[in-house]
């Protein structure tokens, strides 16, 4: 039963197989630079021994419909989708849902007006993913097709946790309202916590901290999310790799006015030029931590700040929770950077977060319990599988659709 995951950019497919009768991937790769003289395809491909190789291919692909035929063509010389119509499905990641994708939807003209309608909310995104939606199906018409979409699992906030304080006529009229992002991931690493602690989902209070180059944070109760730090847009929230997160609202009017910036200018700034990227010049959490070992200050104060930052959403949601049996760090730096997880919980004993030192440096790009001794709230670090948790999804939607029986919540 094999399953296609993609995840359409504007200039690159992310894509995965998995056969969902053992959840196994048999491959996955990354087509980038799409429409220019330098397009590449990165493949991963498992090997008899259960490791990974990677195989790059350097190919000119003029746009996204070539590039779905070249990955369906590597895919069958590699030997994991000898022809892509015995798909069971695809799966296709996109970003905003809006108010009214409350959970994966199979794929239909109507759904694909809804993510086209949903287009002002996530401009950066939402188009390339329907562009990757359009292609797939026109491809393999035959094949089931599932959107997961990234906000759904924060559809279970509650209105004082969604709704920012500006005129209610915003929030009717243009959907200004808090969304969260990462939904996947958040929700992937809650239900493995659960696992991990040995108790139902449905107990498992938690503050999930998915901390890659884009950051956020979940409040989880019930093993569901109450709260996340992400808003209408990916904006609000943590400090990120080139995204400022919060930021008083005023400094926008004030650059307009005394800088002459434009909107425009603005938003990318807000977007692609700052975060770690603007204080110290780099957005890779390995070259900072290697620049601040050296002494080089704006290094270290971006270090700074991006934990601090993270340190009061702690707080904030443990407040927001009452009762927290873990804290959980994923993401491509929560899952390996032991000297930001060390300095994020520095301090919070009052919190009943405690962490062993050791525990916390062995811990690299694997499950582990990182906290002191017995202390109650557990330290996590779960390595994220966004791509596993949208093949559930697609296959249990299917599943729904052909047998009439709801998917799991
Ligand atoms: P992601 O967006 O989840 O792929 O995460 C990208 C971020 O993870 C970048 O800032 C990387 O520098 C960071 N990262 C990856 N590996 C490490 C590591 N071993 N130590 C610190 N940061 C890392």
């Amino acid at each position: 039963m094999k399953v296609t995951i993609v995840n359409c950019g504007s200039s690159s497919i992310k894509y995965a197989v998995f056969d969902m009768s053992t959840r196994e991937l048999l491959g996955s790769g990354l087509l980038e630079k799409i429409g220019s003289d330098d397009s590449r395809l990165r493949h991963r491909r498992l090997n008899p021994n259960g490791s990974f190789d990677e195989i790059l291919m350097h190919e000119k692909v003029s746009n996204h419909a070539e590039g779905f035929e070249f990955i369906f063509k590597v895919a069958a010389k590699m030997r994991i989708l000898e022809d892509p119509h015995e798909l069971f499905g695809i799966g296709h990641r996109v970003v905003h849902g809006g108010e009214v994708n409350h959970g994966p939807v199979l794929i239909d003209l109507s759904v694909m007006s809804k993510i086209g309608d949903l287009i002002p909310l996530a401009p950066l995104h939402n188009p390339a993913n329907l562009k990757g939606v359009e292609i797939a199906l026109n491809l393999l018409p035959e094949v089931p097709q599932v959107a997961v979409f990234d906000t759904s699992f924060h559809a279970t906030m509650p209105p004082h946790a969604f709704h920012y304080a500006l005129p209610y006529s915003l929030y009717k009229e243009h959907h200004v309202r808090r969304y969260g992002f990462h939904g996947n991931s958040h929700s992937y690493v809650a239900k493995r916590a659960a696992a991990m602690l040995g108790k139902p989902l449905e107990s498992l209070n938690a503050v999930t901290l998915h901390l890659g180059n884009g950051a956020s944070v979940a409040a989880i109760q019930g093993g569901k999310s109450v709260d996340t730090s992400m808003g209408m847009t990916p904006l609000e929230g943590l400090v990120m790799g080139t995204r400022s997160g919060d930021l008083d609202p005023a400094v926008h009017f004030f650059l307009m006015r005394e800088a002459g910036m434009s909107a425009d200018e603005v938003e990318t700034m807000l977007n692609s030029q700052s975060g770690l990227k603007g204080i110290c010049g780099s957005n890779d959490m390995r070259e900072i931590g290697s620049l601040a070992a050296k002494g080089d200050q704006k290094a270290q104060l971006a270090m700074d700040i991006f934990c601090y930052r993270l340190k009061k959403y702690i707080g904030a949601y443990f407040a927001v929770l009452g009762r927290v049996d873990a804290i959980v760090f994923t993401g491509g730096i929560g899952e390996n950077s032991a000297l930001i997880r060390s300095a994020t919980c520095q301090g919070l004993s009052g919190l009943g977060i405690v962490m062993d030192e050791n525990s916390n440096s062995g811990a690299s790009g694997k499950e582990a319990e990182i906290q002191e001794g017995q202390n109650v709230v557990k330290i996590l670090v779960i390595p994220t599988n966004e791509e596993l948790e949208i093949a559930d999804h697609t296959v249990e939607t299917i599943k729904w659709f052909k047998t009439g029986s709801p998917p799991f919540k």
